[in-house]
Formats: C-alpha cells, sequence, structure tokens
C-alpha cells in the first residue's frame, strides 16, 4: 500500500468510526472480550489448559482456522464456560453494549441465548435473562446507545424452545423485542420451531431467523422462515443469490436481511468476499443491512464492516448510507419509536460526506 493509500485508509477508517452506526445482528455469545475471559478464567479455574490470552484466542476466534461452518459454530461449544457467575453473565452483556457504543453504534438489538449462559452452572434460564435485561439497563444508563435484546433458540435444541419462548413473551414489556432461531441450519430442521415462534408472534414479539446462511443451506430454507416460521427479517439470507425466485420473494414483501460479511466469508457461505451477494441484493431492491455476527470470534468491529462493504465488496458511500437507514426501518421497535431513530439518523448522516464516491471499489463486479 502507498503512502497515499494508507493515508486515505486512516482517514476513511476515522469516518466510518464516527458514522451513527445500527447493528441488528449481534449475538452476546460471540462479543466475548478476550482480556475478560482470560480474567473470569482465573478468577474461577475455567476448564482450559492456559489462561494466557494468546492461548485462548485460538479457542474463542477464526484465526488460522480454514472456513467452515461447523468450526465456526464449535467455538461457541467453549465459550459457554465462562458464564461462572451472575457478576460474569453481567459483565459480558455490558461489555458486550458497551463495545458497540465505542463503535457508535446508536441501537443495538443484541441477541442470546439463555441456554448458553445457564448450561455450566446450572442457572435457570429465566434468571440468566433477568440479568442480561439489568445489564442491558445499566450499560443504557452509562452509554449514548439505544438496546433491545433478542431470545435466540438453537436449532438442535428444540427441547428448549417452549421455555425460552414464554420466557421472552413475559418480558416483552422489559426490553426483549424478539425470538431469532439460530445455530446448525445444515443439520436441523426449523419444523419443530414453527407452532412456538408462531404464538410468540401472536404475543407481540417479532421475529427473525437464520436462514440460507451456509453452502450447504438451501435458498428454500428462506422462503420456510417467511412463510412457515413468519419471519420480519432473515439472519444472513445470503444463499437467495441461487433464486431468483426467493430474491424475489424478499423484494416484494420488503423482508430485510441481516448480512454479515466477514462470518460469511469464515463459516465458508461464501468463498470470497469480492464475490459477496450484498450489491446485488441492493440493486434487487431487497432491504439490506450490515452488521458483525459475532464480533469477538471474528476479531472485528462494526466499522471494519462497513469499510469491507465499500472497499472489497464495493458499495459506495451513499449507498451505505441508505443500507445504515435501512437497518433503522429494520428495527424491532413501535412505528413512532422507529420513526425518530430513522430521523435522528437522517439527519446526522446528510452532514457525512466523502469526497471521493466509492473510494477503492477495485474489487466491484458489475
Ligand atoms: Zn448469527
Amino acid at each position: 500500500m502507498s503512502n497515499n493509500d494508507s493515508r486515505h485508509q486512516n482517514n476513511l477508517r476515522s469516518i466510518l468510526q464516527a458514522l451513527p452506526k445500527v447493528e441488528l445482528h449481534r449475538h452476546m455469545e460471540g462479543s466475548l472480550r478476550l482480556a475478560t475471559l482470560a480474567e473470569i478464567a482465573r478468577e474461577h479455574g475455567v476448564d482450559i489448559d492456559s489462561y494466557a490470552i494468546e492461548d485462548l484466542r485460538p479457542l474463542v476466534q477464526m484465526v488460522d482456522d480454514e472456513p467452515n461452518f461447523q468450526t465456526f459454530l464449535a467455538k461457541f461449544t467453549l465459550l459457554r464456560k465462562f458464564y461462572t457467575s451472575k457478576e460474569s453473565v453481567m459483565r459480558i452483556a455490558y461489555e458486550a453494549i458497551a463495545d458497540c457504543a465505542h463503535d457508535n453504534v446508536q441501537y443495538l438489538e443484541l441477541r442470546f441465548n439463555p441456554v448458553a449462559q445457564a448450561a455450566h452452572q446450572g442457572f435457570s434460564f429465566e434468571d440468566v435473562a433477568d440479568w442480561v435485561i439489568a445489564a442491558t439497563r445499566q450499560a443504557q444508563n452509562d452509554f449514548d446507545i439505544q438496546v433491545r435484546l433478542i431470545v435466540q433458540m438453537g436449532r438442535h435444541e428444540p427441547e428448549y424452545a417452549r421455555r425460552l419462548a414464554e420466557l421472552a413473551v413475559a418480558r416483552r414489556h422489559d426490553g426483549i423485542v424478539a425470538l431469532d432461531l439460530a445455530g446448525d441450519e445444515e443439520h436441523y430442521s426449523a419444523q419443530k420451531f414453527v407452532d412456538i415462534i408462531r404464538w410468540a408472534k401472536a404475543q407481540g414479539l417479532h421475529i427473525t431467523a437464520h436462514a440460507g446462511e451456509c453452502k450447504k443451506c438451501p435458498p428454500e430454507n428462506i422462503r420456510e422462515a417467511v412463510e412457515l416460521l413468519h419471519a420480519d427479517r432473515i439472519g444472513h439470507g445470503v444463499q437467495a443469490i441461487r433464486s431468483e425466485t426467493i430474491m424475489a420473494l424478499l423484494r416484494d414483501r420488503n423482508i430485510p436481511l441481516e448480512i454479515c460479511p466477514t462470518s460469511n466469508i469464515q463459516t465458508a457461505a461464501i468463498d470470497r468476499l469480492t464475490r459477496h451477494p450484498l450489491l446485488t441484493f441492493f440493486r434487487h431492491g431487497i432491504p439490506v443491512t450490515i452488521n458483525t455476527d459475532d464480533p469477538s470470534i471474528s476479531n472485528i468491529t462494526l466499522s471494519d464492516e462497513y469499510l469491507v462493504a465499500l472497499r472489497v465488496i464495493g458499495i459506495s458511500f451513499s449507498e451505505l448510507k441508505t443500507i445504515i437507514l435501512n437497518a433503522a426501518r429494520a428495527a424491532f421497535l413501535p412505528a413512532d419509536e422507529r420513526a425518530a431513530l430513522v430521523a435522528k439518523l437522517e439527519n446526522v448522516l446528510k452532514k457525512f460526506t466523502y469526497p471521493q464516491e466509492t473510494p477503492n471499489a477495485i474489487h466491484r463486479k458489475d
């Protein structure tokens, strides 16, 4: 990289850092700081070989791993061991929100799977949900950020679905706004979740579902999420690129996609960022949004993902602003609060200009 290029890159980074952001797809389970993991491990004697940060890193981050969906998912198994106490659950939730606030995320929907926090110590799902709610309240007081929570159910754990849906519905006035279906889409169907998800929706929760995420996940899973689960948004949905019909369905029904570019590479959902379907979806009129998925597993921030979208995927700066507003319009908020968020962001975003449109979209594939 020449001096000019690196100055340009630094300039772009600081602009992206300052942009007001919206994050709709971030897992608390994939947002644990390495330093916190090491500290909790040391304090509570977590059963791992070494507590040194650099030894921990490859266990919980995609470092030299070959891109692979199952390798990516396997990182979450070890991470469940770190919820050792009420304090550690609250600290992890609080820090996940603090990290977003430091990246100038103005509105965050943080998803968490109470089974992950409860499993190791045998806490009750209801207790951990209340701890996450309390930590969220505290973080919103301390930082300039608005946060809503999504309760996530794992496809491989249908036995917990009813309890999770019920606890989410019971806390729908305490900041829990939606249910998410996530996890191993390669091996587990959504069928067992249809009734409970429809019930939760009838009780007033919104629905999002990971569908069409991995390479072996057919685009038809996206139709299933929309038509059977009545999903309001789709997590990833990148396999829609393989089907004109599914792309048309998303566009015609105005279903937002929660796109997470780096995660898609690490799970081998797509082969190369230069071939990421984000741009095609955008041009097709599908409301796309940009998110991190699991920032600590991928070692990224939302600013990094915006940079990837601009420099590698090839969207322009004004398209990026539209995508941020797409995310605000897709927020699981009451209509008046959503409109206020959109208006606030519109107002701030129009002050941001970038002198050269799409500074270095050298890889843009038309
Ligand atoms: Zn996800």
